[in-house]
């Protein structure tokens, strides 16, 4: 037995886990002792020994499409790249990093492009989730810096969660919010969201206003709070910010987010009354094409009211990746330099001077979504990717693919092998994954956590700091770059945070940099600039400064064509594109497929019933989901996943149908508004389809990939299978059975006793028990009768399918919840010493109580 105590790979929360290999197999608890979340971990944590398989993982560099030795992908790498930089300068080049990568391994790659290729274009996936939230600090205190933690969200008396579902996106802070509220009752929590999402379920008041129109709410409030006896006197610029805020009444307010008057005055009286006040905010108010404004209309309610530098206060900006804040501290985006420094001279010359470079890129780079429309004009030829999915995750994702197969040298470094952004690498590095790298990662509160491998890297793995280094050898930077182990990085990286610093920069850990390798490698949780050191801001002056805001409305309105409004976010159990939960069986069962939630007035208009089979499109693309008409949906909008990719389905794709609009401050795509048209879509015909091997689908059926044991498949279609499947299983010589009705399609084929493949369609999808399913798989049955009833999809004299799974941890389904409250269980805890669901991680927890209330009081729910 083994043990070892390492952080999370997936939310900025950023739990503490402990890892047990025991006989090859991994399991995984929350760390007690770790101050993120002492012991507790959502469902994808708790789910994490699942994924350390090797199961489609990139285990060797491929060169050109083949399999090439280290050298050779590595020689390859550095004459491109200096073919590249030598013809067309150093601005051909770019590096697109990555909020998964390690601390370490972001420097490295901070350090290579912007010190010694010479340019600024080192952007990140951090771009598309909090880089509004940094311009918004950096605007009002003068750095990037977090002026919370997550016990000022637990001793505060209001908590405001604005474009958030924490619930679902940040498991654990959520669950230490419920149980503080259930410490301390009168705390209050206020929902800001056009959805209702799973985290209202513990709120208060619920304000779901219309989609991106928050920045009214929060300027309207600056004015009752200065109605109020607000001071903004020692701040720069309150007179302009306070003048503007000055002309929203509530009733303005309430006009502009589309909002009762009552609701809008309930707020604004729960804030100004309230002693202490933190604001949670996310990708609803960063992702928007005036985000950083409404960072910094959030940020000037908490100055003007004095909700601010104290315990229980503060504008608290939360990170989506587990290493999104240390890519913040190494200067990963385009438009920073390494150690909260910037492109101001005096930065620039000290950063020069540390790492010995005359290199040293004088400008900042190109932001994610303009770096790749450089590289679709041609501008930017050679481009390294590193732990991240562009061809997914950012917005116009046609226009990025295209701009891809047309870069002439794309890089890749990745632990998948096929990603839909790899299918463009000329190159392809093989990283090492959770579990086998090692180094720190930094959280939403500023905590820095070590990564600690507890397995052996497979294959040829390497770490991403060690793959930066080699190329920066062969580009004749060796010198620079002579680092033997992660910890040699971390203390450059330390020590550089308090080179000339005297005070002048938030951001240092230079108490850091002298540690051993031993004392590094048993470093505990350490959180940099403890809270209520921000009385002085970090510009020149010292002071902090309120932004003036005039509240925008969404680029994106709805129109004739295109009449209702596309937001995107994140689902419980998966994460970014899937390639870690997606391979998770029970992480698939909560929401299997991309849905789209629309209100019932929508869906009656439409035509459109729930479960269906819709399209939902836009002047850039299409993308197929299964609709979910829920009352906690706003009319005129909808909701959809942002998860599913050409990997995981045909047409699955959000980003297919986002615009590229920025908002001009931080470059951070408005990825919340849509303008889409959505349609029901009949197909003839829908099925399941389970084959033991791989398998090529016919181009003009929709598929849906799903985890299990053998491939599997939802599939839908204008034209019939039946011909394209009994050629496959003959070209195979299988022996096949069929059952065909006058709307159904069912058929087993059999190898020598082996169930090879499965498939059962109807015009409606049929409900299939994929665990009965798999076990078949792997054990035939062995009657004719049980082959029968596995042929007719029925399980021979067992109870019916479990339904849509609530809980993921025990597997329990929605039928045997809905038949435990029948019997009389009338709470979470009841079902919970029931069916243990909820008794685990405890995600699923707001879903039991939708469930209760809507059979208890099912004129309550919704
Ligand atoms: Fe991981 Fe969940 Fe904790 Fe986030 S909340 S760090 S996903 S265990």
């Amino acid at each position: 037995m083994n043990e070892t105590r390492t952080t999370c790979p997936y939310c900025g929360v950023g739990c503490g886990v402990i890892a047990r290999v025991e006989q090859g197999a991994v399991s995984v608890r929350g760390d007690e002792s770790h101050p993120a979340n002492f012991g507790r971990l959502c469902v994808k944590g708790a789910a994490l020994g699942d994924t350390t398989g090797l199961a489609g993982r990139l285990l060797h560099p491929v060169l050109d499409g083949e399999r090439a030795g280290w050298d050779d992908a590595l020689n390859a790498a550095g004459d491109r790249l200096r073919a590249i930089i030598e013809e067309f300068g150093p601005q051909a080049v770019a590096f697109y990093a990555s909020g998964q990568l390690l601390t370490e391994d972001y420097y490295a790659a901070n350090k290579l492009m912007k010190g010694f290729i010479g340019a600024g274009n080192i952007d990140t996936n951090s771009r598309l989730c909090m880089s509004s939230a940094v311009t918004g600090y950096k605007r009002a205190f003068g750095a990037d810096v977090v002026p919370c933690s997550y016990q000022d969200v637990e001793s505060s008396d209001l908590v405001v969660l604005v474009g958030s579902n924490a619930a679902w996106a940040h498991p654990v802070l959520y669950q230490r919010l419920a149980q503080a509220k259930r410490e301390r009752p009168e705390m209050k929590i206020v929902v800001i969201d056009p959805r209702k999402t799973a985290t209202c379920d513990i709120a208060d008041l619920h304000l779901p206003l219309a989609p991106g129109s928050d920045a009214g709410l929060f300027v309207g409030l600056l004015n009752a709070i200065m109605a109020h006896g607000g001071d903004a006197s020692a701040f720069d610029e309150a007179d302009a910010a306070c003048t503007i805020a000055a002309a929203w009444s509530v009733d303005r307010v309430a006009q502009f987010c589309d909002l009762p008057v009552a609701a809008v005055t309930a707020f604004f009286e729960a804030f100004i009354h309230a002693p202490r006040a933190v604001t949670l905010y996310t990708m609803g108010i960063n992702q928007s094409s005036s985000g950083s404004d409404k960072c910094n209309a959030i940020i000037n309610v908490h100055l003007a009211s004095g909700k601010f530098n104290r315990a229980g206060c503060g504008p608290f900006s939360l990170t989506g990746q587990p290493n999104a804040m240390g890519g913040r501290e190494v200067g990963g985006l385009a438009t920073q330099l390494a150690a909260h420094m910037n492109f101001v001279p005096q930065d620039l010359a000290r950063l020069a001077r540390f790492w010995g470079t005359e290199r040293l890129a004088q400008t900042p780079g190109l932001m994610a979504v303009d770096l790749f429309d450089a590289i679709g004009r041609g501008e930017v030829k050679a481009v390294w990717i590193m732990g991240t999915n562009p061809a997914v995750s950012l917005p116009d994702s046609h226009a990025v693919c295209q701009a891809l197969a047309r870069c002439p040298l794309v890089i890749v470094s990745d632990v998948v092998a096929q990603t839909d952004t790899s299918r463009y690498a000329h190159i392809q590095f093989p990283a090492q994954a959770w579990g086998e790298k090692n180094g720190t990662v930094t959280n939403s509160e500023r905590r820095i956590s070590r990564q600690r491998a507890f397995l052996p890297a497979p294959g040829e793995a390497k770490p991403d700091w060690w793959i930066v280094a080699q190329v920066a050898q062969r580009l004749g930077y060796g010198q620079a770059f002579a680092w033997q182990h992660a910890h040699d990085v971390f203390s450059e990286h330390a020590a550089l945070s308090g080179f000339e610093n005297h005070g002048s920069r938030a951001f240092d850990i230079s108490d850091l940099a002298n540690l051993s390798l031993n004392d590094w490698d048993k470093l505990e949780p350490v959180q940099w600039q403890p809270a209520g050191e921000l009385a002085r801001g970090w510009r020149e002056n010292g002071r902090l400064r309120m932004v003036a805001v005039t509240p925008q409305p969404a680029r994106a309105q709805p129109d004739a064509l295109y009449p209702l409004i596309l937001n995107s976010g994140r689902i419980r159990d998966q994460w970014h594109t899937m390639t870690r939960t997606g391979t998770v069986a029970k992480l698939m069962q909560h929401i299997a497929e991309p849905t789209v939630d629309i209100a019932p007035v929508d869906a009656a208009r439409l035509a459109i019933r729930h479960g269906e089979l819709t399209r939902i499109s836009s002047p850039r693309g299409v993308m197929v989901a299964r609709a979910v008409v829920s009352e906690r949906q706003r009319e005129g909008s909808l909701f959809a996943p942002m998860h599913w990719n050409g990997v995981f389905a045909r047409q699955g794709k959000i980003n297919a149908l986002v615009a590229p609009i920025c908002c001009p401050d931080s470059g951070q795509p408005e990825s919340k508004q849509t303008a889409v048209r959505l349609s029901a879509w009949h197909p003839t015909w829908q099925g399941e389809l389970f084959f033991r091997d791989n398998v090529t689908l016919p181009p003009e059926i929709h598929w849906l990939r799903k985890a299990g044991a053998v491939n599997h498949f939802t599939l839908a279609g204008e034209t019939l299978l039946q011909a394209w499947l009994m050629a496959w299983c003959q070209q195979h010589h299988w022996q096949v059975q069929i059952a065909r009705g006058a709307e159904n399609l069912n058929v087993l084929a059999w190898q020598e006793g082996k169930l090879m493949l499965a498939f059962w369609s109807a015009k409606r999808l049929p409900e299939i028990d994929s665990a009965w399913v798999d076990a078949a798989f792997v054990r035939a049955p062995e009657t004719p009768f049980a082959r029968h009833a596995l042929l007719s999809g029925m399980p021979a004299g067992e109870q019916k399918a479990p339904g849509r799974t609530v809980c993921s941890c025990f597997s329990v389904g929605e039928y045997a919840i809905n038949a435990a409250i029948a019997s009389g269980c009338d709470s979470a805890a009841a079902l919970g010493k029931a069916l243990r669901c909820g008794t685990n991680c405890g995600s699923c927890i707001p879903e039991l109580n939708a469930l209760l209330a809507k059979a208890l009081l099912p004129e309550a729910a919704d």
